[in-house]
């Protein structure tokens, strides 16, 4: 019954690049190991470090959780004005369930509305959603500091997708306004032009002064941050933090991180140190 033929064959001859855990072949002497670095590439040195944003350096659930709780209070408010009975609690459940199956999606706002209150204007809540300002976002422990540190060594660049004043306002109540030394909204230049298209990198990389090849991005997304920086040749470092983190990608990182704060001691010590 065994058929022999075609198992194995193709597809399996791999075993060399490895990739989990520390040392694949040709990394060797750098010695910091670490989580997942690797993959059998040689750190290439960094003269820059681009940093991506949502669930990189502030979790993005954070904010979405008090934007739906103005969205619900928004509807309450509009409900009353239209003569449409509007459970805000239920409301606030329906949004976060809905962007919790992929808050990058389209059109949370109008089917938690459809699901909830039937007959809602929607508009006045998009309005809501846009203008909602957090008094403060908790960035995740330790990532301003290790901005700052990475700042110390090289200079530093943002990238980051989605509405540009939500994004502003993000950075000003991380305490992140003055962190950088580049940022680019990528929705400035079109929002067809969201990560992981060439340009947001490349205006980035033109204001830091610097060619793919000499800087590093750190993101969580595989598939927006990671295939976008590699399809230039920057040196890729994944953060497995936020809605992402469990999601398979097709680009190998050049380092595989639990967190930022990893992510920039792994650049420190590997990448930048092989200038
Ligand atoms: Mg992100």
């Amino acid at each position: 019954m065994t058929d022999g033929s075609g198992t194995g064959g193709s597809g399996t001859g791999g075993a060399a690049t490895g990739g989990a855990g520390t040392g694949g072949a040709g990394t060797g002497g750098v010695g910091t190991g670490g989580v997942g670095t690797g993959g059998g590439r040689r750190a290439r040195p960094v003269r820059v470090v681009v940093f991506d944003l949502d669930d990189t350096l502030v979790p993005q659930a954070a904010w979405l959780a008090g934007a739906w709780e103005a969205v619900a209070a928004a509807a309450a408010e509009v409900g009353r004005d239209a003569g449409i009975e509007v459970d805000a609690g239920a409301l606030e459940r329906a949004l976060a369930t809905d962007a919790g199956a992929g808050s990058a999606r389209g059109g949370v706002i109008d089917r938690a509305v459809a699901a909830v209150a039937p007959g809602l204007p929607v508009a006045p809540l998009v309005d809501a959603f846009r203008s909602y300002r957090a008094p403060r976002l908790v960035p995740f422990e330790g990532a301003v500091d290790a901005v700052q540190r990475c700042r110390r060594a090289v200079p530093v660049g943002l990238v980051t997708d989605g509405d540009p004043g939500i994004q502003r306002a993000k950075l000003s109540a991380a305490g992140l306004a003055d962190a950088f030394d580049a940022v680019v909204f990528s929705d400035e230049l079109g929002r067809e032009r969201r990560k992981p298209h060439p340009l947001p990198f490349r205006t980035v990389l033109a204001a830091l002064d610097a060619d793919p090849g000499d800087a590093a991005f750190v993101g969580d997304r595989p598939e927006t941050d990671l295939a976008g920086a590699a399809a230039l040749g920057m040196t890729t470092v994944r953060v497995r933090t936020g809605e992402y983190a469990a999601v398979t990608g097709d680009v190998t990182p050049d380092a595989d991180l639990p967190g930022v704060v990893e992510a920039v001691a792994w650049l420190l010590e590997v990448a930048v140190a092989a200038r």
